[in-house]
This record gives structure tokens, sequence and C-alpha cells, in this order.
């Protein structure tokens, strides 16, 4: 099955009170736990790259894995750029093959926001490719993306709205009160401006910072609108975690790609677990 954009399975989730999972990959090994989780669960899923990891690899290596992976899936695959503030990288991705891109003008006032985030619309769009443009601050670390918590700030309502109308994404990105990285305390998620903003668009909301968010969180953002989920910390976590386990318990062995199946088994157990919570299971 050919890439898709997010546009068909983010318009089903909204409709159908379910989410799509967005994982984070960082080569060929998560990209392809990230394909294979979702064809076991028969769930539509989001690849998605951080602009560190396009910088880091370039372009094409990432485009291989991924085409390698789709050409024989029965599964709805988008190729998603991950919050990025560089309009040429944004072209160079859509020029490359993703085929959806988030700008990430969140710092910049709010009518600049508007315009940068207009300006990738009127970009990608023709191309067929989708765009994600965020709003307020989210708190925490996203690549090069530093907030801090005296800095993060909640999208406001009325903004959002204004926002969605001129810019018209594909898919909106409003501070709720995630973060980015590990929760340090329980997160206070504004629900009810989450509530407000979704009653006032049909316009499908990404979920930011979802890793150690607990599930009735998960579930009550999905149910008030949330159709994009987007999990990262966890799958880095998991990319380590499960690389340095088995090297430690079978510390004579040396052989890589026994690490690097370790490695692929604690990814896809965690991205399974995901898509299970989130609903998309069996939506593809
Ligand atoms: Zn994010």
């Amino acid at each position: 099955m050919p890439l898709e954009n997010m546009k068909g399975m983010l318009g089903a989730a909204r409709e159908g009170g379910y989410a799509v999972g967005a994982f984070n990959i960082l080569d060929y090994n998560s990209t392809k736990a990230v394909i294979d989780a979702a064809e076991q669960l028969y769930a539509p899923v989001i690849i998605q790259t951080s602009a560190k990891t396009v910088i880091f690899w370039g372009t094409w290596a990432i485009i291989s894995w991924v085409k390698k992976l789709e050409w024989s899936s029965k599964v709805p695959i988008a190729l998603h750029l991950d919050h990025c503030k560089d309009l040429r990288l944004i072209a160079e991705c859509i020029e490359a093959g993703w085929s959806s891109v988030m700008i990430d003008a969140s710092a910049k006032p709010f009518e600049e926001n508007l315009s940068l985030s207009r300006q990738v619309v009127e970009m990608a769009r023709p191309k067929n490719v989708t765009v994600e443009a965020e709003l307020g601050a989210i708190v925490g670390v996203e690549d090069d993306i530093h907030v801090k918590e005296q800095d993060a700030h909640l999208a406001d309502p009325e903004q959002a709205i204004k926002f969605c109308k001129e810019v018209d994404p594909d898919c909106f990105a409003p501070a709720i009160g995630t973060a980015h990285g590990v929760y340090k305390g329980v997160p206070k998620i504004a629900y009810d401006r989450l509530e407000e903003i979704a009653g006032k668009t049909p316009i499908p909301i990404a979920l930011h910072g979802g890793t150690g968010l607990a599930d009735d969180v998960f579930k009550k953002c999905i149910s008030l609108g949330c159709a994009k989920v987007n999990i990262s910390t966890q799958l880095k976590y998991a990319f380590i975690d499960g690389f340095v386990e088995y090297h430690n318990a079978h510390n004579t062995q040396y052989n890589p790609l026994k690490v690097i199946e370790a490695q692929y088994e604690a990814l896809i157990a965690g991205i399974i677990e995901n898509i299970n919570l989130f609903g998309s299971a069996g939506k593809a």
C-alpha cells in the first residue's frame, strides 16, 4: 500500500472516537517495529521523524526504510515530520516523499505563527501532503526546542479557533498541559480547553507528550477529540533499554543481531500496547 497522508486516517479517527498512534522512529529497526505492530493489529499508523533524526540520517535513508516496508503493507501508513521550525527542511521532506509535516512556529507571536503555518499549508497542500500546526507552548524538550515550565502556556480557545479557521491545518496541536519527556508529577490536563476547542472545530487534534500519561487520561483526551497521539520518549527508552538489558544479561555473547532482535521486541511490545489503548486496532 503506498504511503498516505494523515487526512483520511485522522478524519476517520475523529469521527470514530479513537486515535491513530504516531510513533517516533530512529532507524530501520524501529521503523520495522512500528509497521509490524500496525500490521499485527490491522491499525492505521503514523511513522514520525524528528527534525534531528532527519538531519542525522538524511531524507533518502529514511524514505528507503519506509518504502521498503510500505510496499508489502496492508495498513495505511503516513510518514510525518514532527515539530519543525525550519521551512527549508519541511520543503526538503515534502520533496523527498514525506506524506505529512508539522510546522512548529508556536514560539513566535500569534500573527507570525499564523502566517508561517499558513505558508506551510500553501506549500504542502498542492502536493497532497498534510500539515499539523501548533498553538501555545508544550513544556519540555523536543529536539532542539526547549520550553521551560514557566514559559509554557496553554492554547487560548478563542485564538485556537481563529488559528484553525485561518490556517486550516489537517491536524491541530494545541498546548493543553501535556509535556514532552518524562513527567515529574501528575500532569494537569486542561480538559475544559480541549473540550471547548474540539467543540468548535472539526479538525483532528494531536495529543503531544503521550509518554507517561495514565490510560484514563488518554481515553478522556481521545473521547474529547484527540485523533493523533504522539509517542516518542517511551520508544527512546525501549530502544536503549532493550539493547542494554539484553547485553547485560548475555555480556559474553557479542552477537549484534541478537541485540537488535531484543531491541525490536522491546519496541514492538510498547507500540502494540499503545495501539490497543488508542482504539485504532482493526481500523485499517
Ligand atoms: Zn510534540
